[in-house]
């Protein structure tokens, strides 16, 4: 195993800092100075190290690029009050990524490994890390298949790596979604529950389809009767009825969001009603009939919250109310943002804090 000792460094000669204009910051354009990278071979993973950023030389043959044996994770670095670079609940990530990697038959990456790479990475780009509100620093963890091999099997060897970089807000405007109803996202025993690289590319043609009549996204729906609510786009999804916050429970095909946790968290300790259990397409439908849904979004690392301005089902469109007067919203944006930047105390133990 690699401990922090053991990740040796190259630092790069050409810092990009000076080109990155950070009031003006594009989601997932831009990359951080250095990346890490560990390869696994023989059972083990070695050559932990950090080097400049920059392309891989990959055999034509690498079998991720064919059957897909890949899984990724995101998370947020953020500056605090004290200056300090903290994380948001890495190591829950760091859990949740070998949860992928155990579907697809990939190894799992010691917790130690991830939260050690993570560090250094994080304190050797310190400087990426945006101050401006409603900015932070994007973490991409990913590991893949590098077998040069066209026959289906797992892999013998892997490469797991963490790029950067700095972001401004996901979306700019509350999102316009339509519940999908022929279109399935996951399936009961499949891989929805997992951050595998397949079930995105699987999922882009339905949203294409769907953009063509004006919406950003869809709601996902179970695959097999398309009659209960799952996910919007790649974020878990919540309604607020009658002063109640519902939400679909986590399984194999609903992705356990770390954000949608840390909301229901906290809206529990605040006095919230929560409903977490199966959510019919037709009860939200008969909600949004008669004005009664008071605020739906997703939640996600990207968004964190994303509010949902209107919802399509079947041919009707409903508008949601305005998004300034959400209460639930904007309290828990603003609860986490405030545990974030150190505001607020870290009850949970949720802040990592770079070393
Ligand atoms: C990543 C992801 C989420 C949100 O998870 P967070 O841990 O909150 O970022 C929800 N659904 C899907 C399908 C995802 O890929």
């Amino acid at each position: 195993m690699i401990a922090s000792l053991d990740i040796k460094i190259e630092k790069t000669k050409n810092s990009k800092l000076n080109q990155v204009d950070f009031d003006n910051i594009p989601f997932g354009k831009v990359y951080s100075d250095h990346m890490f990278v560990a390869d696994y071979a023989d059972g083990e993973w070695k050559d932990g190290r950090i080097a400049p950023y920059e392309n891989l030389s990959l055999s034509p043959a690498t079998s991720a690029i064919h059957y897909g044996q890949s899984v990724f994770e995101g998370l947020k670095a953020y500056k605090n009050v004290d200056g300090d670079i903290v994380v948001f609940r890495p190591q829950a990530n760091a859990q949740r990524l070998n949860r992928s990697s155990e579907r697809m038959c990939i190894p799992p990456v010691p917790e130690e490994l991830f939260m050690n790479a993570l560090n250094e990475l994080l304190k050797l780009d310190a400087a990426w890390v945006p101050n401006n509100p409603n900015t932070a620093l994007y973490i991409r963890p990913f590991v893949f298949a590098t077998d040069e091999f066209i026959g289906i099997r797992p892999s013998d060897t892997y490469k797991f790596m963490i790029f950067t970089c700095p972001v401004g807000a996901y979306y700019t405007e509350p999102v316009n979604v339509k519940i999908e109803t022929n279109y399935a996202r996951a399936v009961a025993g499949g891989t929805g529950y997992a951050k595998a690289a397949g079930n995105y590319a699987g999922a882009l043609y339905p949203a294409k389809q769907a953009q063509k009549d004006g919406y950003h996204q869809l709601i996902w729906t179970d695959a097999k009767s398309h009659e209960y609510i799952e996910e919007s786009g790649t974020m878990n999804v919540m309604f607020i009825i009658n002063d109640t916050i519902l939400t679909a429970p986590t399984g194999d095909t609903i992705l356990k969001g770390i954000t949608r946790d840390s909301v229901l968290h906290l809206a529990k300790e605040n006095g919230y009603k929560i409903e977490e259990r199966p959510i019919k397409v037709k009860e939200i439908e008969e909600a949004l009939k008669n004005n009664q849904v008071q605020e739906a979004f997703g939640t996600g690392t990207a968004a964190t919250i994303a509010p949902i301005r209107l919802i399509g089902v079947g041919d009707q469109k409903y508008q949601l109310p305005a998004v300034e007067d959400r209460k639930f919203s904007k309290f828990i944006l603003a609860l986490l943002d405030d545990i974030k930047s150190g505001k607020a105390e870290d009850k949970h133990g949720w802040i990592y804090k770079v070393k």
